[in-house]
């Protein structure tokens, strides 16, 4: 009898404490995701005002702080465009995103999916190189890698051992009573680069894919979404399933719900950072997201690693352009109206920085009829606004280069004018224009139809003169003269369209 009731005693406490494991892992699980989207900056711009990845380390720490259950993820584009990428190291390779690498491993990046801009590398060696050199992984679930015929999912290196690049990662959060709550993470990426290394999977029926097998192992699903913001809706509501898409692409801050599905983008180059609290309820299953803007500033103190690996970079960085004459803190503006250089509007239609650029052109070498810029010498890929240096310059144009004059038949200026602004709309040789209109389907130079039998005085990058751009290469059979350096009201300005920007912009003193 006695032993029987101790057994009693026994059962009723094991029975109690399971009821208190019970009630325990029913409690709900608080995690938090840091998102930044389309970093080509590792230090603040606008002379040190705005963004900066040392303050978005302190952010992270901070968060850390407040809930282990913290991670950080970055929605693509961040190995390039950059004018550090095109720099050489000492060992003659060039930098090609490593700066961008090095800094994002200090600032404590867990995971990232793939960008449009991580396929401007050409050699995909060099890509490889830079996800091994990452400490953080990678998710995609459309981008693949193409050799010959096959294609393969991507590698990373992570502790010796490469592995295949995941099309999605289950990351399991806990709270103090031990509950579990698992996090599906996948990446997307919209086929806008098309290197022969890089094939991409159809992105609705990658991700329906992807979340058919997250829906068993996974309680809470996220994707990391590369597109532009008009896929994003339509993929939110064609993929039920996710509580939030951590937008990239767009490089302004944005958030939309559809059904079920927040989507959020912040600023490019870290202006701001989403901050995504989640509570997930493990009785009901259900998930409360409360996400906020923040906005990355001077009130932010850097976190010391992470700034020593930035200012390495950038003192490295800043000495190169200074051998090659530049000052790239010097101020040469204040942009009061924003100057558009995202590669989605310099492509597809004429911009307040084409225009400026081309002004430039024409106050330096004034007298043509009309003066040419290809959009694929601005790799920018962001707007400007506010203090402009040498560097936003040099950052804008990043391989620099002559421009060149070339007296055209009217016949080949009006083929010139065809590829420019229509053949090439989207791509790198769609043409910024002055002097240049275009009225019921004619051509108009300087307020005059354009006759196929008159000469032309057209001034033009050097790129362009050589018929090194896309369906413009039939110019290399006319003759292009180029001077060395301009004399403008008794300056020298070296032929260079950086120098001429600089030089032009400077002048003007505000926009
Ligand atoms: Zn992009």
């Amino acid at each position: 009898m006695r032993i029987y009731r101790q057994l009693w005693i026994v059962l009723a406490v094991v029975a109690m404490s399971a009821c208190q494991t019970a009630r325990k892992a029913s409690q709900p699980i608080e995690f938090t995701i840091l998102q930044y989207n389309d970093v080509y900056e590792i230090a603040p711009l606008e002379g040190g005002k705005s963004g900066g990845l040392a303050r978005v380390a302190t952010v992270k720490k901070e968060l850390l702080r407040e809930n282990p259950n913290t991670i950080a993820v970055l929605a693509g584009d961040f190995l390039s465009p950059s004018v550090l990428a095109n720099l050489k190291m000492a060992n003659g390779e060039r930098i090609s995103g490593l700066q961008m690498v090095e800094t994002l491993n200090a600032a404590g990046l867990d995971y990232a999916t793939f960008g449009n801009h991580e396929f401007d590398l050409k050699d995909p060696g060099v890509l490889q190189n830079r996800i091994n050199q990452s400490k953080f992984k990678y998710i995609t679930c459309n981008a693949m890698r193409r050799a010959g015929d096959q294609i393969k999912p991507f590698q990373q290196q992570i502790d010796g051992q490469l592995r295949d690049v995941p099309k999605y990662v289950v990351h399991e959060f806990s709270n103090a009573a031990g509950a579990k709550v698992r996090v599906g993470l996948t990446g997307v990426v919209l086929p806008f680069n098309k290197q022969d290394y890089v094939s991409y999977a159809p992105v609705t029926a990658s991700i329906k894919e992807v979340l058919g097998v997250l829906q068993s192992q996974a309680d809470v699903n996220v994707a990391i979404t590369h597109l532009a913001i008009d896929e994003d809706k339509q993929l939110a509501a064609d993929v039920p399933g996710f509580a939030l898409f951590i937008g990239g692409h767009d490089h302004t801050h944005m958030k939309y719900q559809v059904g079920g599905t927040a989507i959020t983008k912040a600023d490019a180059n870290v202006k701001t950072v989403y901050i995504h609290r989640f509570t997930y309820y493990p009785k009901t299953k259900k998930t409360v997201l409360n996400s906020t803007l923040k906005t990355i500033d001077d009130k932010i103190a850097d976190d010391p690693a992470t700034k020593a690996v930035a200012d390495k970079w950038q003192r490295d960085a800043f000495k190169i352009m200074e051998e090659q004459g530049y000052q790239p803190q010097r101020q040469i503006m204040v942009a009061k109206t924003k100057l558009e250089c995202t590669e989605e509007k310099v492509r597809s239609r004429q911009t307040n920085m084409g225009a400026l650029t081309l002004q430039g052109f024409e106050t330096v070498n004034p007298g043509a009829d009309v003066y040419l810029l290809n959009s694929g010498s601005m790799r920018l890929d962001d707007d400007i606004l506010g203090t402009l240096t040498e560097y936003d310059i040099l950052r804008t144009f990043p391989f620099g280069g002559a421009i060149s004059t070339m007296q055209l038949p009217g016949e080949a200026l009006g083929r010139v004018l065809q590829a420019g602004l229509v053949t090439n709309v989207g791509e790198g040789g769609y043409m910024q224009v002055r002097h240049v209109e275009q009225r019921d389907g004619k051509w108009w130079i300087k307020g005059e139809m354009l006759k196929n039998e008159k000469t032309y005085t057209v001034v033009l990058p050097d790129f362009v003169a050589t018929g090194k751009e896309a369906n413009l290469g039939f110019l290399k059979d006319f003759a292009a003269s180029q001077k060395p350096n301009f004399t403008v009201n008794a300056a020298t300005v070296r032929n260079d369209i950086r120098d001429i920007a600089i030089y032009y912009m400077e002048q003007l003193g505000t926009y």
